[in-house]
């Protein structure tokens, strides 16, 4: 038989999923995600295992936030979660969306929730086809601390006093700043970097870049910001006791003087751009990771090459992960849609964390690792067969890419060939 007729016999018979959290969204990734799962994912998979929760603006609010909270209790039962882009809302969005009050950050939620301690981001490469980078470029962003978590408020003239009381109320109070503030109008901002989870962070990026022969980079602002310097000695200290002789031994530090390097975040910004050739990774802390990424999703062309996991820890030590491309909801082409005009999405990146997750499912549920398999196998080459024979989104492509349905329809027909 060959591989396609086995592959006809395979689709007509449906394989039960293992379960997962299934987290839907809004506007354009969620309408792709939805064509995509009635083309792709339902001719050949029972997906009743699969736990689905609609964290759209609408059901948040009809829930009164219950459907967040129980997505969250989910992913952290299940261990592998796929979730598609979702919307933090502005203030015209709560207007325009008539909700009862600006629902926070999900994704905060989640990766408070499952106790994020890494978004991993890749570069997605499609065999066959040169995107912007030729080999893989890793990202480590630490999930927690720094700006996202700070609060602040608009002050005019006047003191400014920041004090820690240590837990141990027989220990004296520290005073960490004092200022004085002379503008009329100033913005005050505290936050502060959680620790803790750097050691397990460093731990996953240095094995993620052995494994694919990467050359290891921690980035910070440390020169400056020297309250960054925690983060570095911490990755520099795991690295040297753990990791520094197989690096060295597969030829990883050649280009370094055999040491862990550690890169100032402007001169980050620079090499991403010069780089092309791939083949390194970067750990920084939260916010660097945040813009660097999307200054690599540029240099490869789309953010649609580009996957975003969460790493967290359950209480028992066991690794929680969450698949989820790095872009957003493509407001943009969503209104287009609207509309009634053409739109071309390019699916990979949410398609690639759909198999991710099933693939990570699978692995805490070997009986069906190998139906699994097969499929995730197949659908991915499905979509790489589609950008390489011409048949893409107009990201890569140009003006002569297929719209979002029509590349929908020519994976789908492929799958079921
Ligand atoms: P975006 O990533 O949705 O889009 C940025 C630009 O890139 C747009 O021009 C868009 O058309 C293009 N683009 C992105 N992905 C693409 C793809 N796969 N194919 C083709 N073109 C693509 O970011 P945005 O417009 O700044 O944000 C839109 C909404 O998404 C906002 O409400 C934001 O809060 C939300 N958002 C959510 C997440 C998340 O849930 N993880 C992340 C980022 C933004």
């Amino acid at each position: 038989q060959n591989g396609s007729r086995a592959w006809r016999s395979f689709a007509t018979k449906k394989f039960a999923a293992p379960p997962m959290t299934y987290i839907s969204g809004e506007e354009m990734s969620w309408y792709t995600m939805k064509i995509i799962r009635e083309q792709w994912v339902e001719p050949f998979i029972d997906t009743s295992k699969w736990e689905y929760f609609d964290l759209s603006c609408k059901s948040r609010d009809e829930t009164n936030d219950k459907v967040l909270h129980e997505a969250v209790a989910s992913g952290k039962r299940l261990g592998a979660i796929f979730k598609e882009p979702t919307i933090t809302p502005t203030t015209e969005q709560v207007k325009e969306f008539g909700l009862k009050k600006p629902f926070g950050s999900p994704n905060g939620a989640m990766r408070r929730g499952w106790n994020g301690i890494t978004i991993s981001r890749d570069t997605i490469h499609i065999p066959g086809i040169k995107l912007g980078f030729e080999r893989p470029v890793f990202f480590e962003r630490h999930a927690v601390g720094g700006e996202y978590g700070a609060s602040w408020k608009g002050v005019g003239k006047g003191k400014v006093l920041t004090t820690y009381w240590p837990e141990d109320e027989k220990e004296k109070p520290v005073i960490i700043d004092g200022r004085v503030l002379h503008d009329d109008e100033s913005a005050v901002v505290v936050y502060d970097n959680p620790l803790d989870n750097v050691g397990d962070l460093a731990h996953i990026f240095f094995q993620r870049c052995l494994e694919a022969n990467i050359v290891p980079y921690v980035v910070t602002k440390k020169t400056v910001f020297k309250w960054q310097e925690g983060f570095w000695q911490k990755m520099k200290k795991v690295f040297d006791a753990e990791y520094k002789e197989k690096f060295l031994k597969a030829g990883l530090l050649d280009k370094c003087g055999g040491e862990l390097i550690h890169l100032i975040s402007d001169a980050a910004t620079m090499q991403i751009i010069r780089w092309t050739g791939g083949g390194f990774g970067m750990a920084c802390h939260n916010y660097d990771g945040d813009m660097l990424t999307d200054e690599v999703a540029q240099v490869h062309r789309s953010p649609g090459f580009i996957t975003s996991n969460l790493v967290g820890k359950s209480e028992d030590g066991s690794l929680i992960k969450e698949f989820e491309a790095s872009h957003g909801t493509v407001a943009d082409l969503w209104h287009m849609h609207l509309r009634g005009e053409e739109t071309s999405m390019n699916p990979l990146g949410m398609v690639v964390a759909l198999l991710g997750a099933m693939d990570h499912a699978a692995a805490l549920h070997p009986e069906s690792q190998a139906e699994v398999t097969k499929f995730t196998l197949s659908c991915r080459e499905a979509v790489y067969e589609a950008f390489r024979t011409g048949n893409g989104t107009r990201d890569l492509m140009g003006p002569n890419g297929l719209t979002t349905e029509k590349f929908v329809e020519w994976v789908a027909k492929n799958l079921e060939a």
